[in-house]
């Protein structure tokens, strides 16, 4: 039987990005919270590539740039592709962005035990009572209304804590997405499989670009390369899920699909000739993950909010998982201070926070969608199944429904047409960038700028930007993403009205 053993302002569920933020940004405007994490940091997790967003944006909130600095990860400029109908590789970089400073505009690449470590440790510094080895078993519901969860302990006891708001930030695998409200809908358009290992000893990219993620195409999906150590290198393959007897089986079947998927990817197999598999420790198994791209069709309920991957993820494409992270657990701190602070009502805040992730969701959807797209070599396999899963009817509507949600204010909502059209005048658009873009010609901005002229990509760099400002400056607010929104506070934890505009007429 359990009693109600404990109480907090917050309860959060997982102690990775979405999680360490959220939790650290609530306890910094000084309310008490409560993270639960079912294992000891440090933990393994995947998703080593991150944005200058989150380094520059959300750990500088978080007061961690320094540590993070100092633990040495690997410096990333932007990323370098094999992809679309050039077969040279090209490269994006940050910096060539109009919108980047110079001082912003770079990433790290990381292993993730060390990078979630620093974020949970901070959290236990800023005030958050950190729990490791309790794993959430459910919610407790009171009058429609999520009040608390159960938990086991590290010995094993069954507990309860009440909140007055419950932060699910469980990941992929969560279990209480499904009080939001809403379910999770698998994305039609990105069913593909992922099979990854480590390597010592492979080739790096020529400087500057050596710390770049290689993102490589080949027949049955595309690889990526990421460079995270001098070292230590993290390298998988993205294939559609029709090939996934070849993902499945024991980690010596698993060895051979993967060495197959490399041997057909030149710039990869070169790249790792010489180098050695690791195959003892955390980065000796050769894991798979499946079904990955997904959104809850809604991301919150009375006393409730999903952060990070437990309320959606696209692609690991372009490195943008723990960014959504830890921009949605910034919104949700700002929603959940805001009305333990009782300057908002709880619908109004919770509005703001989902009308602005699933923005944001939907600029990267469309954007990834939009690069997949724009692989021309539609002879290959995985490419054509690409095309032949992309706008159809049910597609239209799998894209509708992702993008927009209730709260939602997504022009795909009300105008899912121009969204279509745009996403597909996206994909040609980048496609035509990548080819003035030519090679990979790092010291030449101009031609790398042309990728910058694509309007997805500039959506995607404002999106991003609004989370770098306030990290770097504590910038004043932003403007509302949509008409009766609100937006930030100067400290970047609240929300509030926006200030009228004295001199309109
Ligand atoms: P997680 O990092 O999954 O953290 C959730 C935490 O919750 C975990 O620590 C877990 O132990 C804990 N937990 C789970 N259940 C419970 C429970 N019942 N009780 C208590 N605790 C619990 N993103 C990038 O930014 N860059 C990349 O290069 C990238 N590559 C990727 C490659 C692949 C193949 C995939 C599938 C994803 C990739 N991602 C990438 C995405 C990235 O992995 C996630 O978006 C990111 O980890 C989400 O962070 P999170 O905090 O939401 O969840």
């Amino acid at each position: 039987m359990s009693n109600v053993d404990d109480r907090a302002d917050v309860v959060v569920v997982g102690g990775g990005p979405a999680g360490s933020t959220t939790a650290s940004l609530i306890a910094m405007a000084g309310h008490r919270v409560v993270l639960l994490e079912k294992e000891h940091f440090p933990r393994y997790q995947i998703g080593e590539s991150l944005l200058p967003a989150t380094i520059h944006g959300v750990c500088r909130m978080l007061g961690v740039t320094e540590e993070i600095e100092k633990a040495g990860f690997t410096v990333k400029r932007g990323g370098s592709f094999r992809w679309g109908v050039n077969p040279q590789p090209w490269n994006f970089l940050f910096a060539l962005s109009p919108k980047l400073s110079a001082a912003n505009s770079t990433a790290f690449q990381v292993e993730r035990m060390k990078f979630d470590e620093i974020l949970l440790r901070n959290a236990q510094k800023l005030g958050v009572d950190v729990r490791e080895g309790c794993a959430v078993t459910d919610a407790v519901q009171t009058g429609g209304r999520v009040t608390g969860v159960t938990y086991t302990d590290e010995s094993g006891q069954s507990r309860t804590i009440e909140a007055r708001f419950v932060v699910d930030s469980s990941g992929n695998s969560t279990r209480l997405s499904k009080y939001a409200q809403g379910k999770r809908i698998y994305s039609d358009f990105f069913k593909n499989l992922a099979l990854f290992g480590y390597f010592e000893g492979g080739g790096r990219l020529p400087a500057p670009d050596s710390g770049n993620i290689l993102c490589a195409a080949f027949d049955e999906g595309w690889i990526w390369y990421i460079p995270l150590s001098d070292n230590l290198t993290s390298v998988g393959a993205v294939v559609h899920r029709d090939q996934a007897d070849k993902v499945r089986g024991t980690q010596e079947e698993r060895e051979k699909s993967l060495m197959g998927f490399i041997d057909r990817c030149d710039i990869v197999r070169d790249m790792l000739a010489g180098a050695k598999r690791v195959t003892e420790g955390t980065y000796g198994e050769i894991r798979t993950r499946k079904d990955y791209s997904y959104t809850n069709d809604s991301f919150s309920a009375p006393g409730i909010v999903l952060a990070g991957d437990a309320a959606c993820f696209i692609d690991p494409v372009f490195s943008t998982g723990v960014h959504l992270a830890t921009y949605s657990g910034l919104l949700a701190a700002r929603s959940i201070n805001s009305v333990l602070a009782g300057t908002i009502a709880e619908d109004r805040a919770m509005a703001e926070f989902e009308a602005r992730y699933r923005h944001e969701f939907g600029v990267f959807y469309e954007f990834l969608s939009s690069f997949y797209d724009m692989q021309a070599n539609e002879d290959s396999y995985f490419w054509k199944a690409r095309k032949v899963t992309n706008f159809s009817a049910t597609d239209i509507e799998a894209f509708v429904t992702l993008v927009g949600g209730v709260a939602s204010d997504e022009e795909a909502l009300t105008d899912a047409e121009s969204v279509v059209r745009r996403f597909r005048g996206s994909s040609t658009a980048l496609e035509d960038a990548v080819e003035r873009t030519g090679t990979m010609q790092t010291e030449s901005g101009e031609r790398m700028f042309a990728l910058f002229g694509t309007k997805v990509v500039r959506d995607v760099m404002d999106g991003m930007n609004e989370v770098q400002a306030r990290g770097a400056y504590g910038e004043n607010a932003v403007n509302p993403v949509r008409e009766g929104g609100l937006v930030s506070t100067p400290d970047g934890l609240h929300w509030q009205e926006p200030a009228t505009d004295l001199t309109a007429a």
